[in-house]
């Protein structure tokens, strides 16, 4: 199973404060960024280091450093909410693009952006906060696999057990992070009980 779930008390508080119709944008925001620091967090424990000594102020000491670049990269829009917080723990990422727009009647993914950094030999984090149908993630990870990224791993705030096998039969290898299974999607392709829309909510639009 690709999936790993955050196991948090946190996590879940932050998560029913999300899912609450009346938060507003300002307090979603402020969650989503609580959520996004925990998934980077639980994403990144297994991140190579390599020695680097240092002095400190009495004596050498061999520390360890980040050994790879890592590379953050949203599908726009809502992506967008996770990524300052990736920011924030790892002040060295690269951040590249891919714009994906989900027709909201046949529920389809189709491209209209995409700006990468190189993605030989690092770590990338495809951030999407809705793992609905899975076709977005699928896309994004196939133009990721296409540049040359061999290692990724996909965090979002809520999964749905339809998108997760999804992923999981295109790219088995990929690992998914995720606040949160939900039950399943529904006729509209939205996750149920999910949130509603992410960017929406989010943006205030
Ligand atoms: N995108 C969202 O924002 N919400 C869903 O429930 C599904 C996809």
């Amino acid at each position: 199973m690709p999936l790993h779930l955050l196991d948090h008390p946190l996590a879940a508080h932050v998560l029913t404060l999300l899912r609450e119709k009346s938060t507003p944008p300002a307090q979603f925001r402020t969650l989503c960024h609580q959520l996004s620091l925990l998934l980077a967090l639980e994403a990144t424990r297994n991140l190579a280091t390599k020695e680097k000594p240092v002095d400190t102020p009495l004596e050498p000491f061999n520390g360890r450093a980040l050994a790879r670049p890592l590379v953050v990269v949203p599908i726009l829009r809502a992506g967008l909410g996770m990524v300052q917080s990736i920011v924030d723990l790892f002040p060295d990422v690269s951040v590249g693009y891919i714009g994906l727009e989900r027709d909201h009647d046949t529920a389809q993914a189709r491209s209209y952006y995409c700006k990468l950094p190189p993605l030989k030999n690092v770590r990338v984090l495809l951030v999407d906060p809705m793992l609905a149908t899975g076709g977005s993630a699928v896309m994004a990870l196939n133009v990721l696999t296409e540049r040359g990224a061999t290692e990724i791993d996909v965090l979002n705030i809520v999964a749905s057990p339809e998108g997760v096998a999804v992923v999981e039969k295109a790219h088995p290898r990929v690992r998914i992070f995720s606040a949160g299974l939900d039950r399943e999607l529904n006729a509209r392709k939205y996750i149920l009980p999910g949130l509603g829309d992410f960017g929406d909510r989010l943006y205030g639009t």
